[in-house]
């Protein structure tokens, strides 16, 4: 039998690697993309290429590091620290990541652009020599935008013919944002390169579209292609998911059960809301704390009867942005619960730290309306999740216009402008006071759309798609 061969390429690999007792082990972290690809693992055979994590610059050590990836099928890109550093921080999240989302104010710096361009030689260089003749090759997101013309530049001197895909799992800004960046033209020449390109919304595979026509001359006429430098380019839409099985199976466990019934006792009588959130400028935290504090102001009625139990996971802890934002926003949850708490108790629960699986269910489980407020968003999973937890009680979800899900949700949510506080409080307000049916047909739209657009879909489709560009790449998309 003739199994595809496949190499994923992430800028992290999906796994932890740590040094014990002076070898090294490495165990798998869960996250969307290992789910989508666990369904692939028949038809398909694939290696995943990334950073591990750690600096290891022992030769030994090094072989060390392979062969304790090797039984996940994993390889290691090994990079320094600085240039990590460097490449991920300084101009990945420092300066591509906020005009992807529309964020003002970012400036451009030569140094961590050079550390971008050597981590994507890299990276190009690693995986030329593992790919054979026929190999699909699929990138993901917007740490390595420049590899695929590079790996391609390598394929062809090694004359090897391979598909190259290339997700992003971030918004697609519309061209005029784009033009802040003045390396843009590298940065599309090097996706443009792909055989196909995947956006999560229709939006901002638009804007992607009319970046390349207006930046670049190419040819875009032809729906869902684009024809630049003698190549197509395939450009569509995926929609990526959730396992929505795990977090129902989650929900039977004794354990899990019993903390949902010890919250519940908790919170009887109180109305619960419940937001997680990576702490994120583009998750609108400080605009959610806000909007939460004008509806507390606007409903003096559901004093002591509301509470909004607030996740924040900890996030690039490195970058300086990132620490100011967990200032503002610890300051201003301390205000909000300073002017509303009562002997009763506080309005408002901010968590900054990360949550066990079992425990996110549970929360997910018992609120009655699940609150986020991304300025803008991909995709945003947790608001699938939510809703995977929520047979039961049939919770409704308050989502944002900006977050990618938003494109897919809307009838089946209340959806609202994150700038506008009136607007978030009187959304809030509707959602605890929406009548039973309404709930019901709100729940039902969603759980059909969460159950259908699976992570393990999107993978299949997307790979089945790659797929038939390698066997005919001239052929209209
Ligand atoms: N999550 C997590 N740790 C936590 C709480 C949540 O890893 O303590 C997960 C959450 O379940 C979700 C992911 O983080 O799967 C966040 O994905 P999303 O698409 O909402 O946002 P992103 O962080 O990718 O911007």
């Amino acid at each position: 039998d003739t199994k595809r061969n496949l190499i994923i390429v992430s800028n992290r690999l999906p796994l932890s690697v740590k040094r014990v007792d002076g070898s090294f082990q490495s165990s798998i972290s869960s996250g969307g993309l290992v789910t989508a690809l666990s369904g692939l693992t028949k038809s398909t055979q694939f290696r995943w290429f990334g950073w591990p994590g750690l600096e290891v610059k022992d030769n030994e050590d090094r072989k060390d590091v392979c062969q304790s990836l090797e039984e996940h099928n994993a390889s290691p890109v090994f990079l320094d620290s600085d240039l990590a550093h460097e490449h991920y921080n300084g101009f990945s999240n420092r300066i591509l990541w906020p005009i992807l989302h529309y964020q003002s104010g970012v400036t451009f710096d030569d140094g961590p652009w050079q550390a971008y361009k050597r981590v994507n030689e890299l990276f190009a260089d690693e995986i030329c020599q593992a790919a054979e003749n026929g190999t699909l090759i699929w990138i993901h997101d917007y740490h390595l935008m420049l590899l695929p013309e590079l790996l391609r530049a390598r394929l062809q001197k090694q004359g090897k013919s391979c598909a190259i895909g290339f997700s992003l799992h971030t918004p697609f800004p519309a061209g005029d944002f784009w033009r802040n960046l003045p390396v843009r033209k590298h940065l599309i020449d090097g996706l443009l390169a792909s055989d196909l390109l995947g956006f999560h919304t229709d939006e901002y595979k638009q804007n992607f579209i009319d970046t390349c026509a207006s930046l670049l001359g190419a040819r875009t006429e032809i729906p869902n292609q684009i024809q630049y430098k003698n190549r197509l380019v395939c450009i569509d839409q995926f929609i990526v998911g959730i396992d929505p099985l795990k977090f129902t199976d989650t929900l039977q466990n004794p354990d899990v059960k019993d903390r949902i019934q010890t919250l519940e006792e908790r919170y009887k009588g109180v109305r619960v809301i419940v937001g997680v959130d990576r702490l994120d400028h583009i998750k609108g935290l400080t605009q959610k704390l806000k909007g939460f504090d004008a509806f507390l102001d606007d409903h003096p009625e559901l004093r002591n009867k509301v509470v909004l139990i607030q996740v924040a996971v900890p996030s690039r802890e490195d970058v300086k942005e990132y620490q100011e934002l967990e200032t503002e926003l610890s300051t201003l949850a301390g205000k909000i619960n300073g002017k509303h708490a009562t002997p009763e108790g506080t309005p408002l629960l901010y968590m900054h730290r990360s949550v066990p699986f079992t425990e996110l269910a549970a929360l997910y489980s018992i609120a009655d309306a699940c609150l986020l407020t991304s300025t803008r968003d991909g995709m945003n999973l947790v608001s699938f999740e939510y809703v995977a937890c929520q047979e039961k009680r049939h919770g409704v979800l308050v989502l944002s216009e900006f977050a990618g899900a938003a494109s897919f949700m809307r009838e089946g949510s209340i959806c609202f402008h994150p700038a506008n506080k009136t607007e978030m409080s009187e959304a809030l307000y509707a959602a605890l006071h929406l009548d039973k049916d309404e709930r019901r047909r709100k729940y039902e739209y969603l759980r059909d759309f969460v159950h259908k657009h699976t992570s393990a879909r999107w993978g299949q489709t997307f790979i089945e798609k790659l797929n038939s560009r390698a066997c005919n790449s001239t052929r209209p998309c």
